[in-house]
């Protein structure tokens, strides 16, 4: 399958999956803005098959009213989120079959960020919304630590191989902070030099790869309930 970054509002991205069997029918990723993505399946010349959402947020929903209005696809997000669009809610340990697109992803409960949070792997892939960026994580606006140290455990039982797609460009900022957080973490300064390249060329830093995120990642690194909750609140100051 092709999966594309549509680049919405300041730093958000929409990811587009394009089965490999029916490129031209597209699954779209918390679509928080309409115009975009329509704008991206007419130049592709795609239909819109399926939604999934990963957590209520507006910026991961605005924009799927008007989609489904046109599209009349369904919307797959987590069974208790405050977001009324989901026609097909989901919950830990479902798996999420788009049979006709040859598509199955599992289902992971990653509350933290907020306490809906679901994210979708499969494929070698991680959909991971708003729980698990390129050297960083996303602010704990519901959760508790123990809920979001424990959701990303589950993020560093996956293979090592898995692509991360997360829903937006943090990647420099949680660098820095990385490299303070790391000071001895060659890893990061490597990181760094990458995705800085990857920006100056308009490109995203995304997808990033759970092998290094486990090496650059102080969040996915932290050992203990405790570290996280140290690391989440020096980041909010940082
Ligand atoms: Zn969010």
């Amino acid at each position: 399958m092709r999966i594309t970054a549509i680049a919405a509002f300041d730093d958000n991205y929409i990811w587009a999956i394009q089965p490999a069997k029916h490129p031209h029918q597209v699954v779209l990723v918390d679509p928080g803005a309409a115009a975009p993505c329509q704008q991206w399946l007419a130049q592709q010349q795609c239909q819109l098959a399926a939604i999934l959402v990963t957590h209520h947020h507006w910026d991961h929903t605005d924009g799927i009213a008007e989609l489904v209005a046109q599209w009349q696809c369904p919307v797959y997000g987590p069974a208790t989120s405050p977001f009324s669009g989901i026609t097909e809610p989901l919950q830990h340990g479902d798996t999420l079959r788009l049979g006709e697109l040859d598509i199955q992803l599992q289902v992971l409960a990653t509350p933290g960020h907020t306490l809906d949070h679901i994210s979708y792997v499969g494929h070698d892939a991680l959909f991971c919304g708003d729980t698990l960026f390129l050297a960083g994580c996303g602010r704990m606006f519901e959760g508790s630590p123990e809920q979001f140290h424990q959701s990303l455990r589950l993020f560093t039982e996956l293979p090592a191989a898995t692509s991360v797609y997360a829903a937006h460009e943090y990647s420099l900022a949680n660098l820095r902070f990385a490299a303070a957080a790391m000071p001895d973490n060659q890893a990061v300064r490597d990181a760094q030099q990458r995705v800085q390249q990857l920006r100056e060329q308009g490109l995203p830093s995304l997808p990033s790869r759970l092998a290094d995120e486990l090496a650059i990642n102080p969040f996915l690194r932290a050992q203990s309930v405790a570290e996280f909750r140290r690391l989440r609140e020096w980041k909010d100051r940082f």
